[in-house]
């Protein structure tokens, strides 16, 4: 555990670099092998929007993460924040716990309060008008969605009082969790329903690209299935009955082009179409 902690520590942007690549090319694989949905697209063209927030999710990232360093080094310093105000504990759960938290704040409370607060749901829908979600929807982010998510990590570890070690760790988890849940891939449905009591499954984050409310306002969890269970916003709908895309921008076109998407966040509120079109495409 303590090894694993000090790889985490430094852990270099090299092998940052290649968990993000490889965890896409790996889920990309799969989803020619496994597919939920056989989705009539290029998958490349598909891809390159999805793939240009990638990237500057990756630079707002790196260029933020100096605060990030700055604030665990303090509470660690410190001894600030909720894990360190708890009573002396084995490091495995200290690590554990730290993570836990850190993707109640990071990724629970960040989602959900950009699902109920206008201007901000106005940026993550971005991320919901993707009308085939893929490994690569996994962080289709609004550069200013980007912002927004650090800006709750960054509370996050300085409320939680976690060490950088298990920030790395957590936002590594995160990366790969992330990816593995929007995948196109058809697991058993008692697998996923069995991985659902404890962490987030491909299915159940699915519910929550469903285009329309209220399968739009749940599930809203990253790596621990804990909190929407917690909370109440746990839902679920057949996979075969998940259409994706969001009610309020049905125009699939524009949803595929970045200079719209850029755009985006800052249309006029919109109401939700009657006569949404269900993307063509056959179950595999
Ligand atoms: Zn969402």
């Amino acid at each position: 555990m303590e090894s694993l902690i000090n790889y985490f520590e430094s852990i270099p942007t090299l092998h940052r670099s290649v968990l993000l690549v490889g965890g896409i090319t790996l889920f990309w694989l799969l989803e020619g092998a496994l597919p939920l949905f056989k989705f009539k697209y290029k998958k490349w063209k598909h891809a390159w929007p999805n793939l240009f927030f990638t990237l500057t999710t990756v630079i707002v990232n790196f260029t933020l993460a100096f605060l990030l360093l700055k604030t665990a080094d303090w509470v660690t310093l410190n001894n600030f924040g909720i894990i360190n105000w708890l009573p002396e504990m084995p490091l495995w759960l200290y690590a554990m716990l730290g993570v836990l938290l850190l993707d109640f704040m990071g990724a629970y409370v960040a989602h959900y309060v950009e699902h109920k607060v206008e201007p901000l749901w106005r940026i993550h829908l971005v991320h919901h008008s993707d009308h085939n979600v893929d490994t690569t929807t996994a962080n289709r982010h609004h550069p200013l969605e980007s912002v927004i998510r650090f800006a709750f990590t960054l509370s996050g570890v300085f409320i939680i009082g976690t060490p950088i070690a298990i920030v790395f760790l957590y936002q590594s988890l995160s990366l790969v969790a992330t990816q593995f849940t929007h995948a196109n891939i058809k697991m058993p449905k008692t697998v996923d329903k069995i991985l659902s009591y404890v962490f987030i499954s491909p299915d159940m984050h699915k519910v929550h690209h469903h285009y329309k409310l209220p399968y739009t306002d749940s599930n809203y969890g990253n790596i621990f299935s804990i909190w929407d269970r917690l909370f109440g916003t746990y839902m679920e709908r057949d996979r075969e009955q998940i259409v994706y895309g969001i009610d309020t921008f049905p125009n699939a076109a524009g949803n595929a082009s970045l200079k719209y998407l850029l755009k985006q966040p800052f249309q006029k509120y919109r109401l939700p179409v009657s006569d949404y079109k269900v993307p063509v495409r056959s179950k595999s």
